[in-house]
C-alpha cells in the first residue's frame, strides 16, 4: 500500500528519480525519466545504468557512486560542473544552446540496517536556469566590453585607457621597466570636417584607428584620448623604440587615403613621445610630457614626431 503510494507520488514529480543497486543496475526509474529519456524499450529494470545510458562518463560516475556508498554521504553534480549527465530531452519553451536538459544531479546513499544497499539519483531539470544564466553572462561580458571600448573607433575609451596607463605605470616603476607613451593628434581635423563633412571625419577616425592598431604589438595599449587624439602605451619600450613606433605610425597615416563618396581623403598626424625615467614620477606627468612634445610637433610644422626633451622627474 505504502509502496504503491510512493511510486504514485514519484511518478508525479517533476524530478527524475533513478534507484540503483550496488552493482549500478537499475531497480527503478520514475515517469519523469521514462518521458525524457525517450527510450524505445522502457523495460530497464535489472539492466546496468551504463547500458541503458551509454552516454554516462563511466569512470567518473563509478568513482562518484563508490564514494557515496563507502562514505555513506550524499554527493552532488551541478550543471555548471557538467551541463548534463543523462541525455534527456527538455521541454522548456525556450531556445537553448544545448539539445539536452541541463541537470543538477544529487546522489543519495540509501541505507538498510547500516549498509548502503541502494543509491538514489535525483535529476533536476535546470535548463531554464542554465539558459538565463548563460544569457546574463553574455550580457555582462558585452557590457564590460562596451564599458572599455570607444564605440566609433573600437580603441579603448579614455577612462579605460587611463586606468591601463595607471597600472602599467606603477608596474614599470615597481620592476624598473621601461614604459613609453605615444600621443597623437590629427592635423587640421576641423578643416577636414568642414571639407568632407562630419561623416567623412568619422570615417577617417575609424580608418586611422585601424591603421594604428595594425602596427602595434600584443601588450601595447591603444586608446582614443579625445576627439581626434589617440594614445598608445608601450610597455617595456625605451625612447628610441618608441620613436621608431611613432615614426612608423606617422608614415602609415600619411600614406593611407580613405575613399569617401567618390573622394579621397588623406590626413596627417603630429606625434609626441615620452618615457618614464624616475621612480617617483606620476603617470599624469608622462601624459603632460608627451602632450608638450605633441604641441611642439604642431608648432614646428605638423606631420612629425617630437620627443619629450626631459624625462619625467619630480
Ligand atoms: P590641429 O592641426 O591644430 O590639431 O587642428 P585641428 O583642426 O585638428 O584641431 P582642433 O583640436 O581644434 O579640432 C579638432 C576637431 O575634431 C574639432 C572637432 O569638431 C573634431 N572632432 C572631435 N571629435 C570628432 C568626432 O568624433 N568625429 C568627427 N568627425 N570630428 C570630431
Ligand atoms: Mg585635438
Ligand atoms: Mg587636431
Amino acid at each position: 500500500m505504502l509502496d504503491e503510494l510512493c511510486i504514485n507520488i514519484s511518478n508525479r514529480l517533476n524530478t527524475g528519480i533513478l534507484i540503483l543497486d550496488n552493482n549500478y543496475n537499475i531497480i527503478m526509474w520514475n515517469r519523469f525519466l521514462q518521458v525524457h529519456a525517450n527510450k524505445e524499450d522502457n523495460h530497464v529494470e535489472g539492466k546496468s545504468v551504463f547500458t541503458v545510458f551509454p552516454e554516462l562518463p563511466r569512470r567518473w560516475l563509478e568513482r562518484k557512486l563508490s564514494s557515496v556508498v563507502q562514505l555513506k554521504t550524499q554527493s552532488f553534480c551541478g550543471w555548471e560542473q557538467r551541463h548534463h549527465l543523462f541525455e534527456l530531452s527538455h521541454s522548456r519553451p525556450i531556445t537553448t544552446d544545448s539539445h539536452f536538459m541541463a541537470q543538477n544531479c544529487t546522489f543519495l546513499p540509501v541505507e538498510v540496517e547500516g549498509d548502503v544497499e541502494r543509491i538514489c539519483i535525483l535529476i533536476e531539470d535546470v535548463t531554464d536556469v542554465c539558459h538565463y544564466q548563460t544569457q546574463l553572462n553574455k550580457a555582462l561580458e558585452e557590457l564590460a566590453i562596451s564599458n572599455r571600448i570607444d564605440g566609433l573607433t573600437q580603441a579603448f575609451n579614455r577612462k579605460h585607457w587611463e586606468e591601463c596607463l595607471a597600472k602599467e605605470f606603477s608596474r614599470a616603476r615597481r620592476y624598473q621597466h621601461d614604459l613609453a607613451l605615444v600621443m597623437l593628434d590629427l592635423d587640421h581635423f576641423k578643416l577636414l570636417n568642414d571639407t568632407f563633412g562630419h561623416q567623412g571625419g568619422d570615417m577617417v577616425l575609424i580608418e586611422t584607428a585601424k591603421t594604428i592598431d595594425k602596427l602595434l604589438r600584443m601588450g601595447d595599449l591603444f586608446g582614443r584620448y579625445g576627439g581626434e587624439e589617440f594614445a598608445v602605451i608601450l610597455p617595456n619600450t625605451d625612447l628610441e623604440g618608441a620613436e621608431e613606433v611613432a615614426e612608423r605610425i606617422r608614415q602609415a597615416i600619411a600614406k593611407s587615403a580613405i575613399n569617401h563618396q567618390d573622394r579621397r581623403i588623406s590626413v596627417t598626424a603630429s606625434i609626441g613621445v615620452a618615457v618614464i625615467d624616475s621612480d617617483d614620477s606620476r603617470y599624469e606627468d608622462l601624459i603632460s610630457n608627451a602632450d608638450t612634445a605633441l604641441y611642439q610637433a604642431k608648432a614646428t610644422g605638423r606631420n612629425r614626431v617630437c620627443l619629450a626633451k626631459e624625462a619625467v622627474e619630480i
